[in-house]
């Protein structure tokens, strides 16, 4: 069956609040580590390539290629037992968290072993002039964003003193220098105003590096700490609501069962015949009574979302067949306001993993509102359908319409929309249902859509994952 769109308009998503996150910090130690010792992998097998194609490819000559494979070969080798032992902190932050000094004790041995690696590979490929310096930074990069500020200034303090043991040793010739021709811009020529100016660079670069870093990630953790107790003190004033929510429905259901007994025990005549005035009184108390009861009601579907209810064991339900029931039982409100409603579905089953309990509940609030917002003698179509892998169930109807401004806001928890040339807008309701419907469609891992224009209908759009 092709679905037709009755209105025009763009599709508007149930929109809700998300809470904000730092990707700094959503990842835990052990999977930051985990990507650290992948990117080391990727180092080593540059490391090899580079020592093969360096030569051949770029022509550069004197390269030590037995030394960088061994180099790379030790390298791996560390990598390949620090991978076994952080793999099982990957992705399981709370293992991460328990273990979270002896990541950090791994992230210092890695660190160190870095930059005893990095430095024999800077003493092959040129020592003091060669271009694989710049690495350093790197390192002192990966020890200020993850390590603590006085652990990052440890690491690029030991970075310091390697780079100048190598430039200094290799300048007086306490260690014999490697110059691949073509790699080294001037082989051999060593001054000591070069290495003075060197050393004072990098230090400087060293310093700076590690200081902006471990500063900002301070002012980013600080962040986080406040964060994590906003967070918690949202969810401890999200359970008090939930408290008392349960409390205040709990009490209010009682006394409003009991008032609208005794108010259709008057009405029947129980207590004494009743005066035409005391009968108009006793009617408008029970409507009011009604709408309270729906209104408790809807809290109660509200609350059943948020508590965990949908945790319950969920077995399939199909919709063709729940929808059929749901328009045959709603024909006569419809008919009453002179609508003609009819349901259309695929010849394909088109089952959903829920509640039926809870879908029913959404569906409903859907065909009345239809019922309800559409101006005497509408159309109201209720249309299911099966579409790679998802149910799509749209409600539609050609009454008044949302206005686009309205159409986002509209799944919030007491939103209604009041329009003086539209006397339905102004029928009882508590401005609960669409939120109901979000709250359930998107508990059973679905999501829904308005498609409406002003004065020419709606349709909202459910889609489900199909069972
Ligand atoms: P209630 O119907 O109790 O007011 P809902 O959350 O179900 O609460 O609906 C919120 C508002 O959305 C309604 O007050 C109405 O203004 C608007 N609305 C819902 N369904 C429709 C519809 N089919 N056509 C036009 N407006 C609608």
């Amino acid at each position: 069956m092709e679905v037709k769109r009755g209105t025009a308009g763009k599709p508007v998503e149930a929109g809700h609040v998300k809470t904000p996150s730092i990707f700094v910090h959503g990842l835990r130690l052990g999977d930051r580590l985990y990507t650290f010792i992948l990117i080391r992998f990727l180092v080593v097998g540059a490391i090899v390539v580079g020592a093969f194609f360096a030569p051949v490819v770029v022509g550069i000559q004197d390269l030590d290629v037995a030394g960088l494979v061994s180099l790379a070969a030790v390298l791996g080798g560390c990598n390949v037992i620090t991978f076994l032992v952080v793999r099982p902190y990957h992705r399981n932050a709370d293992r991460a968290a328990e273990a979270r000094r002896f990541l950090e004790g791994v992230l210092h041995v890695t660190i160190f072993i870095d930059f005893i690696c990095l430095t024999v590979a800077i003493w092959l490929v040129g020592g003091p002039q060669s271009p694989f310096q710049a690495f350093f930074i790197f390192h002192v990069i990966i020890a200020s964003v993850l390590l603590s500020t006085r652990a990052a200034y440890i690491h690029t303090g030991i970075g310091y003193v390697l780079l100048t043991a190598l430039v200094v040793g290799t300048w007086r010739g306490w260690i014999p220098p490697h110059y691949p021709r073509g790699a080294v811009p001037c082989g051999g020529i060593l001054e000591g105003r070069y290495i003075l100016t060197l050393l004072v660079v990098q230090g400087m670069l060293f310093a700076l590096t590690a200081l902006l870093l471990t500063h900002l990630m301070n002012l980013l953790r600080t962040d986080e700490a406040e964060l994590v107790d906003a967070n918690e003190e949202l969810s401890r004033l999200s359970e008090m609501r939930r408290d008392f929510l349960h409390i205040a429905m709990h009490n209010l259901r009682s006394p409003v069962g009991a008032v609208s007994m005794m108010l259709s025990n008057m009405t029947s005549g129980y207590g004494g015949t009743l005066s035409e005035q005391h009968r108009q009184w006793v009617d408008r108390s029970q409507q009011r009574l009604e709408e309270l009861s729906r209104f408790i009601h809807d809290l109660q579907f509200l609350s059943a979302t948020e508590a965990g209810a949908l945790e319950e064991h969920a077995e399939p339900v199909d919709m063709r067949d729940l929808l059929g029931r749901l328009v045959e039982e709603n024909q006569d409100l419809a008919r009453a306001r002179e609508h003609v409603m009819t349901f259309e579905s695929d010849d394909e089953a088109a089952s959903v993993a829920g509640i039926p309990r809870l879908l029913r509940e959404a569906l409903v609030n859907l065909i009345t509102n239809a019922i309800t917002y559409t101006p005497e003698g509408g159309r109201i179509t209720v249309r299911v359908q099966k579409r790679d892998q998802r149910v799509r169930v749209e409600v539609e109807d050609n009454g008044i319409g949302i206005a686009l401004e309205d159409q986002g806001r509209l799944f919030q928890e007491f939103v209604r929309v009041q329009r003086d040339d539209a006397p339905t807008t102004k029928a009882p309701g508590s401005g609960l249902g669409l939120s109901i419907v979000r709250r359930i469609v998107e508990a059973h891992g679905g999501r829904v859509q308005i498609i409406s224009e002003l004065d020419k209908g709606s349709t909202f759009v459910v889609e489900l994952p199909a069972a």
